[in-house]
């Protein structure tokens, strides 16, 4: 098992490195050997006035100034800088989320970089228009930052959720300020010395770490934010939602999911076992948008279940440091402890284990590590059936018919992401037509682009990520009129 030294961090204030004005700090500790990895700034209102007076200070001065092409070179120099440094940044990402290294550097942190790519892109391609309007007028429109933008966002993807708010947030003339999720700060942190090398204005770009409900609430209060982008739990985004009434802010939520895939009974069996536990496993389970309801046509099921599960029992977890390692550590204690009530729970209500269901040691005694669980006669009242475990658990339940299997898909609060695995070109089309999702999945699951939208129907939120969708979220319009009467 890699061990690293403990790392301290400060807060990321106008390009500075500052400790949080009460001197507190918090630990961040590595789910695979359970050991304090680093000590981080614990920030409180007072250092949050201080990063919006920056940030504001910097969207009123440098970065309004600054041509809007040389704004998207230095948001596209992030991303090349973050390449330059993804052998260390992804170690961070594996270090104090316990997710596999080959994960963080071939798959997370390339994704970032690439979204600095696009978005910075776009600096100097967002345009108004000129309206026909009635009367002798010119009128047109100006499209705007918004001005102080706060990401808040969770411990699944630290560095990825981040990029998706920093990248378009910069990109469109914001300034903002990131705050991370308590127990995986470090590589929005290292986003600090990047925005320094690739010469970011002081206070474009800012961090804060402290205690997520109490920090997180006062970002959501200050009168001084204009924006808040979240990503994490449906409860919480509601609590933001009514937190940001008061100075009516603009706000985007990315929140849960408790995705349906279905696999209609044509479907090439092998590559649906082979996305079926992609969709749920990648990442551990701890994806927002993992396929966790698995629906299998009922004269396939049996066939379908020994092979997932046969598929299942040969994943085994391991050192997340080894780049052989293909699944890794939960990512707390608090979240390893959570998997295994749900676990406990599909067990007791009477759905099948048939693979999985323990909490195991890869030879270490120590860290968070789960089995990849798949549970089989899943009927659609059942807990793991209905509730987001945001964990390695899959609820097999069967259908019927094309028309159970879409009910039964949309059964949900959630509408983030479906898979649908079938040969028949007009029914995948047809089911994708009838799934409440903003994603949808066709004999495929977990693939994104930067240039497509993510986000949610229903209760798994509004706004969308990625893509030019993004852009008008950070962005407001202006209408100019214009009396051309001589
Ligand atoms: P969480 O809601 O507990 O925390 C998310 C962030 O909010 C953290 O930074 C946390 O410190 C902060 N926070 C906590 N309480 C707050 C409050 N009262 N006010 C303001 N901020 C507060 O979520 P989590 O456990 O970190 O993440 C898991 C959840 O995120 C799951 O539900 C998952 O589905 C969701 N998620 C959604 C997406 C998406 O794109 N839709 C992506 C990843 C994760």
């Amino acid at each position: 098992m890699t061990t690293t030294a403990s790392l301290d961090k400060h807060l990321f204030i106008n390009n500075e490195w500052r400790p949080a004005g009460s001197g507190k700090t918090m630990e961040v500790v590595n789910p695979a050997t359970e050991e304090v990895c680093a000590s981080v700034a614990s920030a409180d209102s007072g250092d949050l006035d201080a990063a919006v007076d920056a940030a504001r200070a910097a969207f009123v001065g440098p970065w309004a100034t600054m041509s809007a092409r040389e704004r998207g070179r230095l948001v596209r120099r992030m991303g090349e800088r973050l390449m330059e440094k993804a052998d260390e940044i992804s170690r961070l990402e594996t270090l104090h989320n316990g997710k596999p290294i080959n994960e963080s550097r071939h798959v997370e942190i390339p994704a970032a970089a690439e979204c600095f790519e696009y978005f910075g892109g776009w600096s100097d391609k967002l345009m108004g228009e000129t309206i026909p309007v009635k009367g002798n007028h010119l009128t047109y429109t100006l499209r705007e930052p918004l001005g102080v933008c706060a990401a808040i966002v969770p411990w699944n993807f630290p560095l990825l959720i981040a990029v998706w708010k920093i990248a378009p947030a910069l990109a469109t003339g914001n300034t903002i300020i990131v705050k991370p999720a308590s127990q995986t700060p470090l590589t929005a942190l290292a986003l600090g010395d990047i925005a320094v090398d690739v010469g970011l204005p002081p206070g474009v770009f800012n961090v804060l770490t402290g205690p997520g409900a109490k920090l997180g609430q006062a970002i959501v209060e200050h009168p001084g934010i204009d924006k808040i982008a979240f990503t994490g739990d449906t409860s919480t985004g509601k609590g933001i939602m009514r937190g940001a009434a008061d100075t009516l802010k603009k706000i985007t939520l990315e929140l849960g999911g408790k995705s349906p895939n279905i696999v209609l009974p044509d479907a090439d069996i092998e590559a649906a076992v082979r996305g079926a536990t992609i969709g749920i496993f990648y990442g551990k389970g701890e994806v927002c948008a993992a396929g966790s309801r698995l629906l299998v046509d009922k004269s396939i099921k049996d066939e379908f279940i020994d092979k997932l599960a046969a598929r299942t029992k040969k994943m085994v977890a391991g050192d997340p440091m080894d780049p052989k390692t293909r699944f890794g550590a939960l990512s707390s204690k608090k979240q390893m402890e959570t998997v295994l009530r749900y676990i406990e729970s599909g067990r007791k209500e009477g759905a099948t284990l048939v693979a999985g269901g323990e909490r195991i040691d890869i030879g270490t005694g120590r860290g968070y590590f789960v089995q990849p669980t798949v549970f089989a006669d899943v009927q659609p009242e059942m807990t793991i059936s209905r509730e987001e475990i945001f964990g390695p658990v899959l609820a097999a339940i069967e259908f019927a018919d094309l028309d159970e299997a879409i009910a039964r898909a949309n059964d949900t609060p959630y509408g983030l992401a479906a898979g649908v695995w079938t040969r028949d070109i007009k029914k995948a089309h047809y089911v994708a037509s009838k799934l409440k999702a903003g994603t949808v999945w066709i004999n495929t699951y977990n693939v994104y682009d930067t240039a497509a939208p993510f986000g949610g129907y229903k209760a798994s939120g509004f706004g969308r990520e990625m893509s030019a969708h993004a852009l008008e979220h950070y962005t407001q319009i202006k209408s100019v009129w214009v009396d051309l009467n001589m």
